[in-house]
């Protein structure tokens, strides 16, 4: 640290990660210490194999598994598995699976209050964040609350072998805009920084390894290192117009998550970078760039590179569904480094929708 430090106060909450290849062999050491007889696994349909793996691991301590988790976590998803929970008798959740599966388990643990331990397998970070939410009649709400913070992380990489490179990266994109949003967040902190930078830094040089070759563990162990950098500084900050953007799409439309996060976070950042210049500097380090251009830019073209759709329209939103969100995002007040009024929010929304390299305007 080199500049001039504002004051600040850092909160941060507990953590308990176990990382290394082999590591879900280790789920029964972190029931135990949890003190869990009746575990229900929460999962994805397309994960119900994953979710019957687990259940066979955990034996005896096994309630059941939950293979219903859906992106965005419905609300009547949520009031059924709640019921399901209850009959069951569980006494804790694995979430095993990416963001769906997690949201769906902190759902359940905002309900109940029992512990949730969590077995990722994409980056999208939740894992790491006291942040639940859950979308009712096209509203996506969300809220912060100790008790839906996983008790224990496992981070095992070969998890993520069979992730497609395409939802690698936009995963990788999704956790780096966690990093993104921490750096320039009004309760940013030193320590957050750090961790910003180390995530962007993992993600920018594992994501082009991953995509040349999926199985390649050494390589996915960096990007989960990303991804747990990036999620802790989501559970430590508060979010700004990136999040609120696509927390708009995604509810209001129901647009995949992870590729939102990809097409907005370049147009997002370019409107904010010229009023945060130590973001700047950070992030240009982070994605090893000489300085002449903007990570606004860089991450623009390093998605293109690796594949990404970089457009809104690709995603198949209507270009008249662009007020619907932008009346969205300019609702409620949120926390943001420069002022953001309807007129930028279509602005910035038209940009990303056409997906053109990326303009402060
Ligand atoms: P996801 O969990 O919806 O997974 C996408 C698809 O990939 C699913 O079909 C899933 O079954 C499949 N999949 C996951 N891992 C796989 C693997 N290793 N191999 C093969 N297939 C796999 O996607 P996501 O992007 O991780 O999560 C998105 C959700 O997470 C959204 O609802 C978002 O709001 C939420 N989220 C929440 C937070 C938070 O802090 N609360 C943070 C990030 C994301």
């Amino acid at each position: 640290m080199t500049g001039a430090i504002a004051p600040f106060v850092h909160d941060a909450p507990a953590m308990r990660v176990v990382s290394g290849s082999g590591s879900i062999q280790r789920v029964t050491d972190e029931t135990d210490r949890l003190e869990l007889g009746r575990v229900v696994v929460v999962c994805t349909p397309e994960q119900d194999a994953l979710g019957q793996q687990m259940a066979a691991h955990l034996g005896s301590r096994s309630g059941g598994v939950m293979a219903q988790a859906r992106m965005h976590v419905p609300a009547d998803t949520v009031a059924g598995a709640i019921d399901q929970s209850e009959r069951w008798g569980a006494d804790g959740y694995l979430a095993a699976g990416g963001g769906s599966a997690i949201g769906l388990a902190k759902a359940l643990a905002l309900h109940t209050g029992l512990p949730i331990i969590a077995l990722p397998t994409t980056y999208a970070g939740s894992e790491m964040t006291p942040v639940w939410g859950i979308t009712d009649a096209g509203v996506k709400k969300t809220g912060r609350d100790p008790k839906v913070l996983p008790r224990s992380v496992i981070y095992d990489p070969d998890l993520t072998v069979s992730l497609p490179a395409s939802l690698s990266v936009t995963s990788g994109f999704n956790a780096m805009a966690h990093a993104v949003e921490a750096l320039y967040a009004p309760d940013t902190t030193p320590l957050v920084a750090l961790m910003a930078e180390a995530g962007v830094r993992a993600f920018a040089h594992a994501l082009p390894a991953v995509t040349a070759d999926t199985a390649d563990v050494a390589a996915r162990t960096v990007a989960q290192y990303g991804s747990w950098m990036c999620g802790a500084c989501l559970g430590m900050t508060t979010m700004s117009l990136h999040h609120k953007l696509c927390h708009a799409l995604g509810g209001l439309f129901d647009l995949p998550h992870s590729e939102t996060h990809t097409v907005v976070l370049p147009h997002a950042l370019a409107y904010n970078e010229a009023s945060v210049p130590e973001t700047v500097t950070v992030l240009s380090r982070a994605l090893g760039m000489d300085g002449a251009a903007a990570p606004s830019r860089r991450l623009w073209e390093l998605a293109g590179e690796l594949g990404a759709a970089r457009s809104l329209r690709e995603l198949g939103l209507a270009e008249t569904d662009l007020h619907a969100a932008a009346q969205m995002v300019t609702r409620l007040p949120y926390a943001n480094p420069r002022p953001v009024d309807q007129d930028a929010a279509l602005t910035i929304l038209h940009a990303a929708w056409l997906g053109e390299s990326p303009s402060a305007s």
